[in-house]
């Protein structure tokens, strides 16, 4: 089931887009069925769960923390992640360049982006990811990747374009403006319900749960 899933994913996705495969609320046993099918890239957006399956899980799994990081969690997080795709705070930021700092490390990181219509979304706006940029070399632990984003929660696809469009040219603009930051050229975003429209409207890399591991409904 879950290496026809995959397979069925990976077999449409151009070379240019990486697969997350967004393992929260599932069990060990499922990822390592992921894991014998190839798969090496997993998203989870709580810190425990996070620490736990990175110590059980084999060494060259590649974590990406997806959720909201309150500052208290770095320590589970940060030890264990490539990449933190859910920065959303200059607090959060400015935490994460301060653990780097004491443990000698550089933080790959991306910014989340409120593009959705709902208020509720977690995000930076444009002008605030502006400004984190143009003082960029102030976070000397922290490597700006790129950004991600989770469109409107609907089904009408034209709004989802839409919001894909809206990050997709502002990280063109972005690009353009910081030319200098080289490794900022990553889009995440797609997620079970709307990855191809992600894809089509640029994205690098798709967050994919419930498509691979079937529905978390006990949550
Ligand atoms: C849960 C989650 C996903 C995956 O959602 P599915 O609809 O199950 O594919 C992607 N991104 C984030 C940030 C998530 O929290």
């Amino acid at each position: 089931m879950i290496s026809e899933n995959l397979h069925k994913i990976q077999s449409e996705l151009p070379a240019t887009v990486k697969l997350l495969a967004v393992s929260k609320f599932q069990p060990l046993e499922k990822l390592l069925e992921a894991y014998q099918c190839g798969q090496r890239r997993f998203g989870e957006n709580r810190p425990q769960e996070l620490a736990l399956k990175a110590v059980q899980m084999p060494q060259d799994v590649e974590w990406h923390f997806i959720g909201h990081l309150q500052t208290n969690k770095l320590k589970l997080v940060l030890p264990y992640a490539a990449l933190v795709e859910s920065v959303d705070s200059l607090h959060l930021l400015e935490s994460i360049n301060d653990w780097g700092a004491v443990h000698d490390r550089v933080i790959p990181v991306l910014l989340e982006m409120h593009i959705a219509a709902e208020q509720s979304k977690q995000g930076f706006y444009e002008e605030e990811v502006l400004d984190i940029l143009f003082q960029a070399g102030k976070y000397a632990h922290v490597r700006f990747c790129g950004l991600m984003g989770m469109a409107s929660h609907t089904d009408d696809e034209e709004v989802i374009r839409a919001d894909f469009t809206r990050i997709a040219s502002y990280l063109d603009y972005l690009r353009d403006l910081f030319p200098d930051l080289e490794d900022f050229r990553e889009l995440s975003i797609g997620m079970s319900g709307d990855w191809r429209i992600a894809i089509a409207c640029g994205s690098t890399e798709v967050r994919i749960g419930s498509s691979i591991f079937g529905s978390r409904d006990n949550h």
